[in-house]
């Protein structure tokens, strides 16, 4: 506001200025606008941030997974590319028969990091499902984009790990024709939570069967909470953190929280925090309230605030 009355003098000082306050007056009312629209409109980002935040502690988000430079391929069909991470020896080159110490035997040079990405991609269920409206179609097409994907932030973690263990995941291989179902389930998962939970117009135009909007509802709702439980069922597990202090031994912290076996997991322990996390109760709104904000705050922010009063009072009159 400073600002603007500041320019304002400064415009109205000289005559010169008049053409240049032309161009600036509008730009700053579109600014103004563009900046009360960003008010009100919650990005899906910023959703997945706040429901993770709400839902569990950032010390119980340490979970990692592997990410790695390079992918072979180890098979090809019409439809279907198979790849896999090889571990790259750092003896194998012209030192045969050098026995290796403990240590080398874990010792990857394909392996870039690990990273935990519930902690550190709070919003990676959004990005994967995106990719759907990005699909090229063609196998090619697809290959490069699933390839640029798993280098960015790891496999999904589809394929069982061998004699590991049943629910144990490969971190390393990696399946073209499952990953792109996986996208399109995502992208389906979100579509049907974004209609039972916005305005009825999503809902109507959604294509979920049902002679009223409440059978819509009800059905999208239990389709997706069947996609996010079987999902969580095969690739998540329960985690008891329990910790002592070391100097005098006193409980330091403890909490229930969640791990997982494959990044797909992961990702849908976002969706389902996403779900489940406290909602604004506008109607047509299903940004996430933060926890930040009173604990009897029940929208998020002033213009739900003002909507939902209306609505009730509407409400009340009839
Ligand atoms: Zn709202």
């Amino acid at each position: 506001m400073l600002y603007c009355s500041y320019l304002h003098r400064r415009l109205s000082l000289s005559l010169a200025y008049l053409h240049l306050h032309s161009i600036v007056a509008p730009c700053i009312l579109k600014f103004m606008a563009l900046k009360a629209r960003k008010g009100k409109k919650m990005t899906e980002t910023e959703n997945f941030k706040r429901a993770r935040d709400n839902e569990t502690d950032d010390r119980y988000l340490g979970t990692g997974w592997v990410r790695f430079h390079h992918f072979d391929v180890v098979e090809k069909t019409e439809h279907n590319v198979r790849v896999e991470a090889r571990k790259h020896d750092p003896l194998a080159d012209g030192k045969k028969g050098q026995s290796y110490s403990g240590e080398w035997l874990f010792v990857d040079y394909n392996a870039r990091d690990v990273y935990a990405p519930l902690r550190d991609e709070p919003d990676l269920f959004v990005k994967f499902a995106s990719l759907a409206d990005e699909d090229p179609g063609t196998r090619d097409g697809r290959y490069d984009m699933m390839l640029e994907w798993i280098k960015k932030y790891g496999v999904l973690g589809l394929m069982p790990a061998g004699n590991f263990g049943p629910d144990l995941r490969s971190d390393r291989e990696e399946s073209l024709f499952l990953f792109w179902y996986e996208v399109h389930r995502a992208a389906r998962c979100m579509a049907l939570y974004k209609a039972a939970t916005g305005p009825s117009r999503l809902l109507k135009r959604s294509g979920v069967p049902g002679k009223t909007l409440a059978e819509k509802r009800q059905l999208a709702i239990s389709i997706l909470t069947d996609n996010v439980n079987h999902t969580l069922k095969r690739h998540c597990y329960p985690k008891l953190y329990y910790q002592v202090r070391k100097d005098n031994g006193e409980t330091a912290d403890v909490g229930l929280s969640w791990g997982f076996h494959s990044l797909l997991g992961a990702m849908y322990l976002q969706m389902a925090w996403r779900i489940t996390s406290r909602r604004c109760e506008a109607p047509g709104c299903n940004n996430i309230i933060g926890f930040h904000k009173r604990s009897d705050a029940e929208t998020c922010n002033k213009t739900c605030k003002e909507r939902r009063r209306y609505h009730r009072n509407r409400a009340a009159a009839k």
